[in-house]
Parts: C-alpha cells; structure tokens; sequence
C-alpha cells in the first residue's frame, strides 16, 4: 500500500518521540513491502515561533491532504514559556482545537493496557492488577455539555451559571458505530455508560447504542451508569474491552482508566472522523523538563503509530507486529527512566526506538 502520512513533531520531545515512530513505521514498510511517505507540519509552540500562529491554514491544507495524522505533542513549560503570555486564541493548544475541528474528529480512543512487566507500577492491589487488563475508551468528543450553550445569569442579586448538556441521535449514532466497529476488531464487548436513570440525553443515549447494536450481532452489549463504571474501573478492570461514552464521561473515565496502567509514556491514542481518517498521538504531553535528553519514552507514540495502522489502514498484522515489538523489548529488560525497575537495562529514546525496530518481523 501506498501510505501519506503527514507528521506533527510538536514541541519539547515531540520532534524525539516522533522520529523513533517514523523509524519503527519504516522498519514496518521494508518487512510488510509498503510505501510510506511522511510529510512534517509545524503546529503548537513550534509554529508560533515559525509563523506567529499555532497552525496556518497551509498545515490544516497538508494536514487534509493525507490519509492520517501522526502527532507528538505541543506545547511549552506554562509558567516560564512566552508562548503563554499570548492570547488564549494565539497559544500552543488553539493549534490542537484547531485542527481537531477542521478535521472534524470525534471519535477519541484511548487503549489502556497493564503489560505484566509493568504491573509494579499500576496503583491496585495485586490481586487486582495480576488479571491484567486490556480494554479501550471510545469517547465522544465534539458534543454534549463542553460544547452546549453556557451562560453566567444574576437572578435577583443571585449568581447562577447554566451549561447545556444536549446530543441528538445522529451525533450518538456515529459514535456508537465507531465503538461497535472497533469492538469487532477486538473483544466484540461494548459497555456502554450513560447516567440513565436521572438524565434524557443518556435515554437517549441507550435507545440509540441499542439500535446500532442490532448491526453487530456478534458483539455484546452491556449498559452501565457511569458512578458504578468509575468503581468497576478500580475494583475489576479485567471485565471490560470496550466503553462508549459521552464527552463528559469520557474525559473523567479516560484519565481514570490510563492512571490505573500506572506508565503514562506508554499510552496511546487516537481521534476519528466518519472516514478511515485519524490524528494519533500519545496521551502524554510535550514533557518539556526532559525535552533534547534523549530520555523520553517513545512507546506512547509507537503504540500510536500501530493503532493508525490499525484503524485507518486496517493493517491489522501490520499493527499486530508493532504491538509485538513492544511486548518483546520490555520481556527482553529494556526500560526508558520512566519505568525503569531493578534488574533491567535503562536506555534512551533513539536506543528504544531501534530495540522495537529491530523486533519487527
Ligand atoms: P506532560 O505529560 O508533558 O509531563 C508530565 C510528566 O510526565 C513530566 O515529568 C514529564 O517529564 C513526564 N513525561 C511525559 N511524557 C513522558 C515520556 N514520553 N517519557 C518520559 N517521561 C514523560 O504534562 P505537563 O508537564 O502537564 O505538560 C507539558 C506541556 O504539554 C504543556 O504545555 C501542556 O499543555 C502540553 N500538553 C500537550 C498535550 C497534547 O499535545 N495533546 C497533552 C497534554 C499536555
């Protein structure tokens, strides 16, 4: 296959981080017999400097142009960078929102996965973490509270502040076909989270999920109020593979989820639109206390780079063979700082980058 893939390095260890996944999707073409051509656009800090603008309508063009989006991370030290002493319209992130809207990306997934190597660093009690975990957070991202209208009001002397959670069934439709498409990729589980039982827009929420669920007999279903999804996350995070969820939920449980891996340089994610498109990037940010030390963790943004594969590409042995790379490196003992434990080898960036490399057959 012929592959476009235009690359955002960002800021900080951005440039780092995304260089070793070029070099590890490289390594994936010479093996699997593909062609793919990279293409960098400035966005965040980098831009700013360049061209006084966090994201040009230029980058959004090549951006657009692509068949998918890889992306290190922006942004600068928020308290000593002059990038935040400009107007919140001119700062790194603006680039972010920018280009998360004119791609119209609203389908956010974020895998959180315990690699038993890992597993002293996940926070829960063994008895828990030993199951492991494996499951994926597809969240809606352009609708529901964050997006309806707001509005602060004085009422007689009062202050009262109103924000409106709204969804219709289309928004709820697409997203749903997202969580229904990937959970056939995977587990075919969906554990769809809602607050049913006070809010409208979650009944409606369930009406919907449950019609899309009709087209994908082989996948099942299960709806859970979001209070008890917060707990089951902590106290049997084994039993899930994928939860679909609203943008509200879905920022809070995300974070939850990855927090309970513990390693937040190995976290991948991904936002979609209604195509095969997608931007990838790791959860993590531009890390700018360790930027230009070649001790950053690339993994986060290799992992990214097998789930474009995966769902923009629907190279899934391709992706596979990455995921692979990865496991083997940490079952051969090598460690970047950030999860570095006793008995294992410590080693920087480019060293990871070529270890996966190297582990791609
Ligand atoms: P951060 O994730 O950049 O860093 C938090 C801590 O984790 C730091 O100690 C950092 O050194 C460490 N860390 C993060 N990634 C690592 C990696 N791959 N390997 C090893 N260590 C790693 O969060 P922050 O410090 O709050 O934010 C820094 C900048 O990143 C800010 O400007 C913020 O706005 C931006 N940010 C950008 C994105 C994005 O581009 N999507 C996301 C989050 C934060």
């Amino acid at each position: 296959m012929d592959l476009r893939i235009t690359c955002i390095p960002g800021d900080g260890i951005g440039p780092e981080i995304v260089a070793e996944a070029k070099k590890v999707l490289n390594k994936v073409a010479e093996v699997y017999g593909h062609q793919m051509q990279f293409t960098d656009i400035l966005m965040g800090g980098a831009s700013i400097d360049a061209c006084g603008v966090p994201l040009t309508d230029e980058a959004i063009a090549t951006a657009k142009a692509a068949d998918a989006v890889l992306m290190g991370s922006i942004g600068g030290n928020t308290t000593t960078s002059p990038w935040y002493k400009l107007p919140p319209n001119l700062r790194p992130e603006a680039g972010l929102l920018k280009i998360r809207k004119a791609l119209n990306l609203f389908a956010n997934l974020r895998p959180a996965y315990l690699y038993q190597e890992l597993s002293g660093a996940c926070p829960l009690k063994e008895e828990i973490s030993s199951k492991g975990f494996d499951m994926l957070i597809m969240r809606e991202l352009t609708g529901g509270l964050y997006f309806g209208e707001r509005k602060t009001v004085e009422e007689n002397g009062v202050l009262k502040a109103i924000d409106t959670l709204t969804y219709d069934e289309n928004e709820i439709r697409r997203i749903a076909i997202k969580g229904f498409e990937v959970a056939m990729k995977r587990r075919k589980k969906v554990t769809s989270v809602d607050k049913a039982n006070v809010l409208d827009s979650s009944r409606l929420w369930r009406k919907v999920v449950e019609e899309v669920a009709k087209e994908y007999p082989e996948v099942t279903l299960e709806h859970m109020l979001v209070d008890n999804c917060a707990m089951q996350l902590v106290k049997d995070p084994a039993q899930f593979d994928v939860i679909l969820t609203e943008n509200m939920f879905g920022d809070i449980l995300s974070d939850e989820a990855s927090m309970v891996t513990g390693s937040i340089g190995m976290l991948s994610s991904a936002s979609l639109n209604d195509t095969k498109f997608g931007l990838y990037e790791p959860s993590h940010g531009s890390a700018p206390d360790i930027a230009g030390m070649d001790i950053a963790n690339p993994i986060a943004t290799i992992l990214s780079a097998s789930m474009m594969l995966r769902y923009s590409f629907d190279m899934d042995k391709e992706a596979d063979a990455i995921d692979a790379a990865v496991r083997q490196v940490l079952q051969d003992g090598f460690r970047t700082g950030d999860i570095m434990s006793e008995g294992c080898e410590k080693v920087g960036c480019k060293r990871m980058g070529d270890l996966i490399a190297e582990r791609i057959q």
